[in-house]
């Protein structure tokens, strides 16, 4: 069976459009079903798929993930999911996205965290009959808007730009939680280092990364996203998921080993809401939490 498909390259999407006789933005609304069907919402069971077309003229996916046994506010929106998808592809702009229900007031206020947001224009399918998709402006969506701008200078690099954190493990190689035998390969500490050096964390300047193995080897890495707003934050263990979805992970006791990075003692700390909801998913899975410190020579 085909693995299912959370980004579709440029190339590809223009020749279904073509096929379709639509234009880009007018064939995202066609893909909001298939999408839906991807979700993972075993609580509500209420489906949400979005699709985005980004600056680079490829689409992206996003469904929404809820996790029984911990607090709801654990789950994944879709809009959050597709905005987690842009930033694993290094997709500068979001142009366009249709989305299968009204986009909740955090997903609104999440997607302020991209420049230029008010510009994103935004599809409800749902209202839509088979006519031509209407699209508006998110600032139509979200008026008077609270964001980036009211808190940080303009050269602070927002949600789809370029991240250098400046962190490294200098003297801080050591394990400070471990519930598994502690072999966890080089590799995955660093993939885990790497998410944390990406993560956009500009508010509360703790950034976090995680990077999750599977059973067969393969890494899913995360970086914490933080909002504005505070509350709408997507957690470094939430993004890493989203890769694991979108890289075509099955079930997450698939999910054997995870790295956490972040910096010790600052005020915003992931590794208790890490752990917990990890034993919750995947009871087997190793924990590890690595320190790292910043070298402010390189942070940007
Ligand atoms: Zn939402």
């Amino acid at each position: 069976m085909d693995r299912p498909r959370f980004v579709i390259e440029a190339a590809e999407a223009k020749s279904m459009a073509q096929k379709a006789g639509l234009t880009l933005h007018q064939l995202l609304p066609t893909l909001v079903k298939p999408a839906q069907t991807l979700a993972r919402p075993p609580i509500s069971k209420f489906h949400v798929g979005a699709v985005g077309l980004g600056s680079s003229g490829r689409i992206f996916m996003g469904v929404n993930m809820e996790f029984p046994g911990v607090p709801l506010n654990q789950s994944i929106h879709a809009e959050q999911f597709l905005i987690t998808n842009l930033v694993l592809n290094a997709e500068p702009h979001l142009r366009y996205f249709a989305v299968s229900a009204a986009p909740c007031g955090h997903c609104r206020q999440f997607l302020q965290e991209i420049r230029n947001a008010t510009h994103i224009k935004l599809t409800i399918t749902e209202t839509d009959c088979d006519c031509e998709p209407k699209y508006q402006h998110l600032s139509h969506f979200l008026p008077d808007r609270f964001g980036p701008d009211d808190l940080l200078d303009k050269d602070v690099p927002l949600l789809l730009e370029t991240h250098q954190n400046g962190l490294k493990f200098n003297g801080y190689p050591q394990n400070i939680i471990c519930n598994g035998n502690g072999q966890i390969p080089e590799k995955l500490k660093l993939a885990a280092l790497d998410a944390a050096n990406k993560s956009h964390a500009p508010y509360s300047k703790c950034p976090s990364g995680v990077a999750l193995m599977d059973c067969e080897g393969k890494f899913y890495q995360g970086s914490y996203m933080e909002s504005a707003a505070y509350n709408p934050s997507l957690g470094p263990v939430q993004a890493a998921l989203v890769a694991y979805v979108a890289g075509g992970g099955g079930g997450y006791e698939r999910i054997v080993a995870a790295v956490l990075v972040e910096m010790e003692g600052v005020v915003v700390r992931q590794q208790h809401t890490v752990k917990s909801l990890l034993e919750e998913i995947s009871p087997k899975c190793e924990f590890h939490l690595f320190y790292c410190v910043q070298d402010f020579n390189v942070s940007r």
